[in-house]
């Protein structure tokens, strides 16, 4: 057999021994011993590409803009609505390119873009998202996720502006109900217009540490009722951090039931929780590990970089499972279960096909410094070459002491 491309003696995440993946016509064709030439990895551990399930290209890198980082969630709102009234289509897609190029750097080859839709920035940031979408299609897919971030009943002229953001290129919808004034009537009507499209919904919900109310069982009957069972993904959802054992098992068979995955926003999360409650707050980052680990669908994210949601990020989709780990006290027999929050499990959420490191897979491939996975994982291991389709995509040469 003849191969495009040869990457020699790498391993495998959650293999045993390193081999040789022979590549052709943008798919993995072979795994092993393979005849033919190649670049030897040195038996450097191979993951699939990073999948980013969630994150705001559009509303990133404005930290510098709006000086410190807001005290909370109202606050972070307000602040970027506010900005957005003035970024021009330019703006956001120079601070979303700069981003998407750090994340292309840090393995990331997949991505679920949120963007904000409404009165305030009309389509400008989405019209600059879809130039990004285009701009990297060569080294990470791109998936749009137009929302209303402050509201849609409440919001007059934002549904008009949904509506024709998913007839203009839109690849799933979102929403936030806990920013309308009738979070009931969003949820009915976001499910509405997915269905009239047949695309996925994402929404951002229940994002803060009161266990006493939760938008989760109006998302799981209306999943049920639009037969949309694996389609819907809730971001945030930190009331799961916040309730008792008993309650959150309830949650955890309600949401594997309707088909509804979780996506955790480990920086974001820390950031805004727990402010009011000072010196031992609860942390409020959503145990999705649990989650997975009983088959439901379950992701860890980065959703801001240096805004005033979060004043920080470099776009590294594993140091974010690295802090999830650390945040959730998980010893090293947990780090697979917490490399697949952002890898396969985020596949399976975002519903990619052909992913994986298998024979027949799509060969979008990432090669990390280190020969062990738990020195991978536990080290934040650099990534050193990424391919995309079979093509090199990024490369990042080890950093090299430099003696006397
Ligand atoms: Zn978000």
């Amino acid at each position: 057999m003849t191969f495009d491309l040869i990457l020699r003696n790498v391993r495998p995440f959650s293999g045993i021994e390193a081999l040789d993946i022979g590549i052709r016509n943008g798919r993995i064709a072979d795994l092993g011993s393979l005849a033919g030439q190649g670049e030897d990895f040195g038996g450097r551990i191979a993951v699939p590409g990073l999948v980013e399930s969630h994150i705001h290209l559009d509303k990133a890198g404005l930290i510098c803009r709006c000086g410190q980082g807001a005290g909370s969630l109202a606050e972070a709102v307000a602040a970027v609505s506010r900005l957005k009234r003035d970024f021009s289509e330019a703006d956001v897609h120079a601070r979303g390119a700069r981003v998407v190029e750090a994340a292309i750097r840090q393995g990331t080859m997949h991505m679920r873009a949120h963007v904000e839709v409404d009165p305030r920035v009309g389509l400008r940031s989405f019209a600059a998202m879809k130039r990004l979408r285009d701009d990297y299609a060569f080294a990470c897919d791109i998936t749009l996720c137009p929302f209303p971030q402050e509201g849609l009943t409440n919001d007059p002229g934002a549904e008009a502006l949904l509506r024709q953001a998913l007839a203009e290129g839109a690849d799933l919808i979102g929403g936030c109900p806990y920013t309308d004034t009738d979070p009931q009537e969003q949820i009915r009507r976001v499910f509405a217009m997915a269905v009239e499209h047949d695309v996925d919904i994402d929404f951002h919900l229940d994002f803060d540490l009161d266990p006493g109310w939760t938008h989760m069982d109006a998302i799981c009957e209306a999943t049920a009722r639009a037969g949309w069972h694996g389609r819907v993904t809730i971001g945030h959802a930190t009331k799961l951090a916040a309730m008792g054992e008993g309650a959150f098992a309830r949650y955890a068979d309600l949401l594997l039931w309707a088909g509804v995955g979780v996506t955790a926003l480990p920086s974001t999360d820390l950031y805004l929780n727990g402010r009011s409650e000072g010196f031992r707050a609860v942390r409020g980052v959503a145990p999705v590990h649990l989650l997975a680990a009983r088959g439901g669908n379950a992701s860890v994210a980065t959703n801001n970089v240096m805004n005033p949601f979060t004043p920080y990020g470099d776009a590294s989709l594993l140091r974010m499972a690295n802090l999830y780990a650390n945040v959730m006290q998980l010893g090293s027999e947990a780090f697979p279960l917490c490399m697949a929050l952002v890898t396969e499990g985020a596949a399976r959420l975002m519903r990619l096909e052909g992913y994986g490191l298998a024979v027949g897979d799509r060969a979008d491939i990432v090669v990390l410094d280190a020969t062990d996975p738990v020195e991978a994982f536990g080290s934040i291991a650099q990534p050193i070459a990424g391919f995309k389709r079979g093509r090199p995509s990024f490369v990042r040469p080890p950093a090299r002491i430099l003696l006397p």
